[in-house]
């Protein structure tokens, strides 16, 4: 990879000091600690990936993710893709998506929302669209995939501007959610 931009105007995501963008309890940022304390000594495994159309330049999107887990976000200027990038090995995300430290980490906030909620995260959310706008003025889309999309309201800008939009998540109950809102989201195998 060849990161040849940053967006700098979030300090949530480059700053150590500064705070998650979640509000998270005395458990979860204990979780969080241990978390990135496994990254940093390998005990965690990480590893650099290739896009896709094996382009190279990409634009950094974020040090950490919102939790303020250590995991770098980059965007590909040629294809739109964003991901993490060194990513979390196959094995490390089974075991982390099997473990508790999942549960107690994304699922009590999210577990059961309600289509007022839905609106509440797309809101929150909104910024993502931006960023991707900035790095890829010229793009001519015409669909967006996202795979572990929660309840979708990442994707809710681009159904709003007749983009086509499909969603993956592993959470049965946010996937209910997003099919009553006329979304066509998929529960992953
Ligand atoms: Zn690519």
């Amino acid at each position: 990879m060849e990161i040849v931009g940053t967006l700098t105007q979030s300090p949530d995501f480059f700053d150590p000091p500064w705070p998650s963008t979640e509000s998270l309890s005395g458990d979860q940022k204990l979780l969080i600690d241990q978390h990135n304390g496994h990254i940093a000594s390998g005990g965690i495994a990480v590893a650099e990936v290739s896009c896709l159309c094996q382009s190279e330049q990409c634009v950094l999107l974020a040090i950490y993710d919102r939790y303020r887990i250590r995991l770098q976000t980059l965007i590909y200027i040629a294809c739109g893709l964003i991901q993490s990038n060194p990513s979390m090995t196959e094995e490390a995300n089974n075991a982390l998506y099997s473990s508790d430290t999942y549960r107690a980490l994304y699922d009590p906030q999210t577990i059961n929302l309600s289509p007022e909620d839905f609106y509440f995260y797309v809101a929150k959310s909104s910024y993502r669209y931006e960023f991707v706008q900035e790095c890829l003025p010229n793009n001519t889309f015409k669909g967006v995939l996202e795979l572990g999309c929660g309840g979708g309201w990442n994707l809710w800008q681009y159904k709003e501007k007749g983009i086509e939009v499909i969603g993956s998540d592993l959470s049965s109950s946010l996937t209910r959610l997003v099919k009553a809102l006329a979304l066509t989201f998929e529960k992953a195998a």
